[in-house]
């Protein structure tokens, strides 16, 4: 009938698209300050040319393989895309670039092989360069840019991608605020100013527009870093340039927000083609602004369609949904407006009646978005289980082996062998195989897991069980050895003899890694650490202070079990300060050689340590107390990071390495002592090559961008 009619794809609005993805391209980088010193171009174009600017908001994860499935398909990834987020297979999802593939345009890409990776086949011509080298900031662009001049000067492509790398290779090295920002931004600047040119010097002999849109695929935090959810990491630039547009007439004022998914429907009807399928997207209307009111509802009337479509799809309630309840009180007006517009009523009451339609279209447009995005987050729960069993059993046979592992003997051992012949074995992997099988036939296709050989699928049945059947044996050891006290009497008394250090330790360790899985923790990690380590550190002092007076007697096994506890700290408080671990070390250090023998003067030492720690302790939480959430506030980090202290920097960066190399070199070979003095003398070149710090024989380190 009339629906059906309706839903037949219009003719394209624009003939060639160009899309210019910027990777960690920050709205401040464009419509900031930055962007008026560095882009004056683009600038220009936002502020007084035929442009539509917007923000794009991103969802998080904020990394770069979800990040162009979210652009391309405009559907919305769950969590689970970050693991695979380094070999991303094909996309099999309906997209705009196999949509465009299907519909005989000519596609061509140059820029991050992410994108042949997700599009192998769409490709008439490509030249994909690899982010691996994140240390690389001008040869990944430079790959682009060589073919820009060739490829704008043909006419066999109807699309053409480019995805610039550099400028977040800077971000994650150098930071947002690095001087070598500018002139990346600066060599964009410049590339969008020839495509722009070329493109409107086409547009006479073409009887369509064309089209060029500029996006990031995700912003950078404070520190250049991108994943999370911060403001500057999910804040995008989104524009559209063409000569199909009017020119701005009032001066822009702060940009209109968007989705990021929105940009795959508004191609799709910019191109002539259907919106994706999974789509959850709305058309950015501006884009479609300057055609009659008929086809602007027609477009409008397409997204909400297959929005709604997805809806019920997704959801038995569907009617009762308020969008597609809006969705259809918009289609019965607009079938009204239709009646009136063939009956030649061509009034200034039909256009008004027009725009009220298209208000509530675009109502229903963002209702049906919103709940969409509620429903569509599916995930794989089969292969989730699967995994988390894994894991879980590994973890409990770590912990079952800790006793053993922290006793003298400090042995490991995994009873593997016996209970792979028994019994249960064998039973748990038929019952798990039976499982498998009844789950993958119900599930369909859905499940990363049931997609494997069967052979694999096998493979990690047998895994779990022979856990499973290892956990078992384990714990019957256990109780074995707590049962027979007599025959095997370093086991039993090791376990029974925990000290309140030991149980701190692991209950620590359990604890911190359990605050890691904490969604609403996520980036502040650190203050679980340092929490801890604060206790374990009063701990340690109680310790000391309990065998120094009221146990009289220090024998030899009591100074080990102290120097074991100091080497823990040592190894986990140089896990999470890499940077500056010298001034710990030294502490340590001497902690370590006075307790071997505690009496006279060294007692003292060795009850101060635990306070020293402590003050260092603090000083290396001053170094960055704001975290990263709050990493745009100024802190003692930032002050030495600057480049006007760069010399307290260089200062404490050498005092630290030699400081390394005078505590170390004592237990050392003379070959030893000459790698590391040459090891730490790279760290200092590296540091100073890249611009941390100074050589003493520079003044001013003038020439960092070389
Ligand atoms: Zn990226
Ligand atoms: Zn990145």
């Amino acid at each position: 009938g009339m629906v059906s009619n309706w839903t037949t794809i219009p003719p394209p609005l624009f003939k060639k698209v160009v899309i210019v993805l910027i990777d960690a391209l920050r709205d401040d980088f464009v419509f900031g300050s930055k962007g008026k010193q560095f882009m004056p171009y683009t600038t220009q174009v936002v502020e007084k040319g035929t442009s539509y600017s917007f923000i794009a908001e991103a969802k998080p994860p904020t990394v770069t393989m979800p990040r162009i499935k979210a652009l391309m398909t405009g559907s919305i990834p769950g969590f689970i895309d970050v693991v695979v987020n380094l070999n991303s297979p094909a996309l099999l999802d309906d997209n705009l670039i196999w949509q465009a593939k299907t519909a005989g345009k000519r596609i061509i890409f140059y820029g991050d092989d992410t994108w042949v990776k997700l599009f192998p086949k769409h490709f008439v011509e490509y030249d994909g360069t690899t982010s691996f080298f994140v240390s690389d900031f001008t040869e990944v662009d430079d790959n682009v840019t060589r073919h820009l001049d060739r490829v704008l000067k043909r006419e066999d492509w109807d699309l053409l991608i480019l995805h610039y790398l550099g400028l977040d290779h800077i971000g994650h090295v150098t930071g947002p605020n690095s001087p070598l920002v500018g002139p990346k931004l600066r060599e964009m600047d410049n590339i969008l100013k020839k495509i722009h040119i070329s493109l409107l010097s086409k547009v006479e002999e073409a009887s369509l527009p064309n089209l060029l849109v500029v996006c990031g695929d995700h912003g950078m935090s404070e520190t250049g870093s991108h994943g999370g959810s911060s403001e500057g990491e999910v804040h995008t630039p989104l524009l559209f340039i063409s000569s199909a547009f009017e020119k701005r007439s009032a001066p822009l004022t702060q940009p209109e927000h968007v989705q990021q998914t929105d940009l795959a429907s508004t191609l799709a009807i910019g191109l002539g083609l259907p919106i994706s399928r999974n789509s959850v997207g709305n058309l950015i209307l501006p884009v479609v602004g300057g055609k009659t009111m008929r086809e602007q509802l027609r477009f409008v009337h397409l997204n909400g369609f297959q929005l709604s479509r997805l809806l019920q799809e997704n959801t038995p309630a569907y009617e009762k949904d308020p969008g597609y309840e809006h969705f259809k009180i918009a289609e019965k007006s607009h079938g009204n407006w239709i009646k009136l517009y063939l009956e030649g009523n061509n009034s200034e009451i039909l256009l008004n009646l027009g725009k009220k339609v298209l208000k509530q279209y675009l109502e229903a447009l963002k209702t049906l978005s919103s709940s969409l995005s509620r429903q569509v987050a599916q995930y794989d729960m089969y292969s989730m289980v699967v995994g988390t069993v894994i894991i879980m059993e590994v973890l409990l046979l770590l912990l079952l082996s800790v006793p053993k592992a922290l006793s003298k003997r400090a042995e490991f051992e995994v009873p593997l062998s016996p209970p792979l012949f028994s019994l249960l074995f064998y039973l748990m992997c038929l019952m798990l195989c039976a499982v498998h099988v009844i789950v993958c036939t119900s599930a369909g296709s859905l499940c990363y897991f049931c997609s494997m050989s069967w052979l694999t699928a096998v493979g990690v049945m047998m895994l779990i069980s022979a856990l499973m059947c290892g956990i078992l044996s384990a714990i019957a050891k256990i109780f074995e050895n707590s049962r027979l006290p007599a025959k095997n009497p370093v086991v039993s008394s090791s376990s029974s003899s925990w000290s309140e250090i030991d149980v701190l330790i692991l209950a620590g360790t359990i604890g911190h890694v359990l605050s890691l899985g904490a969604s609403s923790f996520i980036e502040e990690e650190h203050q679980t650490w340092y929490f801890l380590i604060n206790t374990l550190c009063l701990v340690l002092c109680q310790e000391l202070c309990r065998n120094n007076f009221l146990l009289k007697e220090c024998d030899l096994q009591h100074s080990t079990n102290v120097k074991q506890n100091f080497d823990s700290i040592g190894e986990t408080s140089e896990c999470k300060n890499i940077d500056i671990p010298a001034a710990s070390n030294s502490k340590l250090g001497k902690a370590t050689s006075s307790s071997e023998f505690i009496k006279g003067s060294d007692k003292w030492i060795s009850l101060a340590t635990p306070w020293i720690i402590l003050i260092c302790c603090r000083l290396l939480r001053s170094l960055n107390q704001t975290g990263v959430q709050w990493a745009h506030r100024p802190d003692f980090g930032h002050w030495l990071t600057s480049s006007e202290h760069k010399s307290e920097l260089s200062f404490l960066a050498a005092v630290s390495l030699l400081m390394i190399f005078f505590l170390v070199q004592r237990r050392c070979s003379l070959v030893s002592k000459i790698a590391m003095a040459l090891g730490l003398l790279g760290v200092y070149s590296y540091r100073a090559a890249i611009g941390n710090v100074v050589f003493p024989w520079q003044h001013g380190g003038k020439d960092i961008s070389k």
